[in-house]
């Protein structure tokens, strides 16, 4: 049996590229944040995670230009060795500062994060537990991990308390849930998952992908419900409200100074440029400065949520810029993507497996430098394609 016969008989996508509903990999020709050229056309984005909009913020921009000039383009190299500059570790001080926590790592993606941090972590003899809706990184992690993984129903307190109650308590135990669920734009209820971890002795992580630059005051989601202390480890990216690539783990400094010495994603692996530093510690600076951002995303979000509701989509559990209209099946979605490009409005259709099937949704999400003419207009395409298509009356 040849090895690439699944390749050449993988037909789906190229199925769906001939009936001109291939919604994936789509080339941006240009952006300037809130609109973008797509094939010549320009369109307005409501797909982003740039939710600050701070890529384009011209102190960002100078701030990685200036990092290129003095350090050049790449470390060529990992933080174990080469690749650590004094810059790295002025970034980790500030993050720690930031979420309020002793020690911060940095790696070279988000996704490295997860998968580093859980399989160091979580080793022979210990227990895994994670939120069937956490990011595929986390569950990549859990999989990559000695020890044993469980998942619990989304959001279940009563699942996880059953899940955490038939564990050997002499095990060690790690609870991982995201903190803004990306998909449905729903929050992990701390308040509730933080006493059943400290009742069976299991440490917590939160990925704050989706949190950071968007809840408590742009700190992540312990900062929102006040629970910081509580959270044993906070995973964050640099890819969305930090405008660069990149993410990081905080926590107390023997569990980082731990990490730091045994996540492999992280020992084999280039650290990330000079530039993409400059860019976060700019990022940080200016949410410290001027919370006026974070509340701009917040007023742009309740603007579209409530006009979506009013004309009667279901936006699902979401309580925070990350929006999903639910439709159902793929077709629909599919359909309903192209109808929103087609009228200048930039989507991300969501099918299965990253949503349970029947749930097929698009995914939208907001930015602090959305104009009020912008929402408006999102509003006007979604309602037209929404009425063509019987979704809404
Ligand atoms: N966790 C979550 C919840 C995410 O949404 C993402 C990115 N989509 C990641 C982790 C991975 O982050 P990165 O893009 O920095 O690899």
């Amino acid at each position: 049996m040849d090895l690439f016969e699944k390749c050449t008989t993988y037909t789906t996508a190229r199925e769906m590229e001939a009936r001109g509903l291939y919604p994936y990999f789509q080339p941006l020709e240009d952006t300037e944040g809130t609109e973008v050229i797509l094939r010549g056309k320009r369109v307005l984005m409501i797909g982003s995670n740039n939710y600050l909009g701070l890529t384009t913020d011209p102190r960002v921009r100078q701030a990685a230009i200036d990092a290129i000039h003095r350090y050049g383009t790449s470390c060529t190299g990992s933080r174990f060795l080469n690749g650590t500059l004094a810059l790295h570790q002025e970034l980790e001080a500030h993050l720690a500062d930031f979420v309020g926590k002793e020690a911060a790592l940095v790696f070279s993606t988000g996704f490295q994060v997860n998968l580093g941090v859980i399989s160091c972590l979580v080793q022979k003899g210990d227990v895994v537990i994670a939120d069937k809706d956490d990011h595929a990184s986390i569950v990549d992690g859990c999989m990559l991990a000695r020890g044993e993984m469980r998942r619990f129903s989304h959001n279940n307190m009563e699942h996880l308390e059953r899940v955490l109650s038939r564990i050997n308590p002499a095990a060690g135990k790690l609870v991982v849930v995201d903190g803004v669920y990306s998909m449905g734009g729903d929050l992990a209820p701390l308040p509730d998952i933080i006493p059943l971890c400290k009742q069976y002795g299991a440490r917590l992580m939160v990925d704050d992908a989706h949190s950071i630059g968007v809840m408590g005051k742009g700190r992540g989601t312990s900062a929102h419900y006040g629970v910081t202390d509580d959270v044993d480890l906070i995973m964050g990216t640099f890819s969305k409200s930090f405008a660069s690539l990149g993410g990081f783990i905080a926590g107390d400094r023997d569990a980082i100074h731990y990490i730091q010495h045994h996540a492999r994603s992280l020992i084999f692996s280039a650290s990330i440029p000079a530039s993409n530093v400059a860019a976060v510690m700019t990022a940080i600076d200016i949410i410290e400065n001027e919370p006026d951002r974070v509340d701009r995303l917040w007023a742009v979000t309740e603007r579209m949520r409530s006009g979506l509701q009013e004309m009667g989509f279901n936006t699902g559990p979401s309580v925070t810029p990350v929006i999903p209209i639910i439709i159902g099946g793929i077709e629909d979605t599919f359909t309903a993507w192209k109808m929103c490009m087609e009228m200048g409005l930039y989507t991300n259709p969501v099918i299965e497996p990253a949503v349970p099937p029947n749930e097929c949704l698009l995914r939208t999400s907001y930015m602090a430098t959305h104009t009020d003419e912008q929402i408006d207009r999102a509003l006007s395409i979604l309602g037209d394609v929404g009425r063509s298509l019987n979704l809404i009356s």
